[in-house]
């Protein structure tokens, strides 16, 4: 069986991309290959099984495949970068499944670009099981995401803050690998008819059914977000680098970097080492998501209207909606996690478990009162809550959280054992996460929270 390649991206938006080789791995070896994936894209698995580690190192590729690094700009912590693009990315071109679905196959760590400036083009295995591990967790969380479909290691090792550690490549599968960023590179250098032909191509991938304005496109792409940042806010996960070239029109989840999932509950948490401002926190996510939609806003602002003064006001009515988008969307999510959508009740829910396991806390609502009250330092406020919580939920309601999140000490200990070759309790945490939902008998010491002691957690990029 053949895996057939094709590349509308390079087709429609030819100065988006550039033909690049991918780096050479000296002794490629399949660390990892999401098996379950390739049967639902239809990949060919024994294939896989034994060209994977060559092509999905980069080191050959498939018939048919064009590796190429896609170009795209970014608001990096606030500051413009006119270029980014994949520095250690390559792009092996897009695949369609049975029903017609069309996705990137995507190499991360895969060697220097032109895009690559200092960097040396290449990952660590730890940042790529972390990145394989936590969006398994959350395409099985439901929310919407890139999958991992391998890690191969090099063979080789790479200087990284820790010393010398062992480099893997990360294949990815994406809706795309389109981003805010993108529109923002062709915006700089002024290039209305790649930006024309991006917003074109990407109404046709993402948003069919939207009118062909890229006015639509924006309402389209806000609508996605505010959905999957509330989903985020649902599971306590926080992206930790919302830059806008991390930002997908797709409205999937994408580059995992120091991301991680709350133990307590505290608005204000952090885990990037990079963050040093707290402006990623998990509190402010909603609010960055509507400043990168902004940033899209203002690069397609030359097609909301050709009167400059008027396309602004047309962007800013358009970005006034967006709290109410994201409100409604957020209400929808955190009202099925107490059975009720009603956002006093939320609100007071959150107030009274601050400080306390985010995760478990909601989980015990299932449970009894006193499960959830043994689980907070400060009982009064949920005392309160309970009884008017109780009067309003009707006792048949099935509340639908999540057992089992990547908790920061098992993800950190599975990790850190991988580096070293000892891959079963990365194994182990893997199945855990990809079955969030299931009971939790049987399987405590995943569903408990950090051992005391343990945190404030950190997370490093590993670039
Ligand atoms: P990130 O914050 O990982 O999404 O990456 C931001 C930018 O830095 C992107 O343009 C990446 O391609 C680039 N980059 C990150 N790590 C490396 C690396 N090791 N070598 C070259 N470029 C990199
Ligand atoms: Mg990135």
């Amino acid at each position: 069986m053949e895996i057939l390649f094709e590349h509308s991206f390079a087709r429609d938006v030819p100065l988006g991309v550039l033909d690049q080789t991918p780096n050479r791995a000296p002794s490629p070896e399949l660390a990892l290959l999401n098996l379950p994936l390739c049967q639902t894209l239809g990949l060919p698995v024994e294939d896989l099984r034994e060209n994977g580690a060559m092509w999905l190192s980069g080191t050959s590729w498939p018939e048919g495949a064009i590796p190429r690094a896609m170009a795209y700009a970014g608001h990096q912590f606030g500051g413009f970068s006119p270029v980014l693009g994949d520095g250690r990315a390559h792009l092996l071109g897009e695949i369609l499944t049975s029903d017609g679905a069309r996705f990137d196959l995507h190499l991360k760590g895969s060697g220097r670009t032109a895009f690559s400036r200092g960097g040396d083009g290449r990952a660590a295995l730890g940042p790529m099981l972390r990145e394989y591990l936590i969006s398994e967790s959350m395409a099985a969380l439901g929310i919407a995401t890139t999958r991992a479909l391998a890690v191969v290691t090099t063979g080789d090792a790479i200087l990284r803050d820790q010393g010398m550690v062992p480099a893997a490549v990360l294949a990815r599968v994406a809706a795309s690998h389109i981003r805010v960023g993108t529109f923002q590179y062709f915006a700089a250098r002024k290039d209305l008819t790649s930006l024309q032909a991006l917003v074109t191509h990407t109404l046709a991938r993402h948003y069919p059914k939207a009118e062909p304005t890229a006015l639509a496109l924006f309402d389209s792409v806000a609508a996605a977000q505010a959905n999957l940042v509330a989903q985020w806010m649902g599971v306590g996960f926080v992206h930790g680098v919302m830059n806008t070239d991390n930002m997908a029109l797709s409205g999937e989840t994408i580059d995992y970097g120091p991301c991680a999932f709350l133990d307590d509950y505290a608005p204000d948490t952090v885990f990037s080492s990079i963050d040093r401002q707290g402006r990623y926190a998990y509190g402010h996510q909603p609010r960055l998501m509507m400043w990168n939609l902004a940033r899209l806003a203002e690069a397609l602002l030359p097609f909301f209207d050709t009167d400059d003064t008027r396309a602004i006001e047309i962007a800013n009515e358009h970005l006034d909606q967006m709290e109410g988008l994201y409100h409604r969307a957020w209400l929808r999510v955190m009202g099925a996690k107490i059975g009720v959508a009603d956002q006093d009740l939320v609100n007071g829910f959150l107030a009274a478990i601050e400080g306390a396991d985010f995760t478990r806390c909601f989980h015990a609502l299932s449970q009894s009162d006193d499960a959830v009250l043994g689980l907070v330092p400060n009982q009064t406020a949920l005392r309160a809550w309970l009884p008017a919580w109780r009067a309003r939920v009707s006792p048949h309601v099935k509340l639908r959280n999540p057992v089992v999140i990547p908790r920061n000490h098992l993800v950190d200990a599975a990790l850190k054992a991988a580096t070293t070759g000892e891959m079963t309790p990365f194994h182990a945490l893997l199945a855990q996460v990809q079955n969030p939902f299931g009971p939790e008998a049987g399987r405590e010491v995943f569903a408990l929270g950090p051992p005391s002691g343990f945190g404030p957690f950190v997370t490093y990029c590993g670039t």
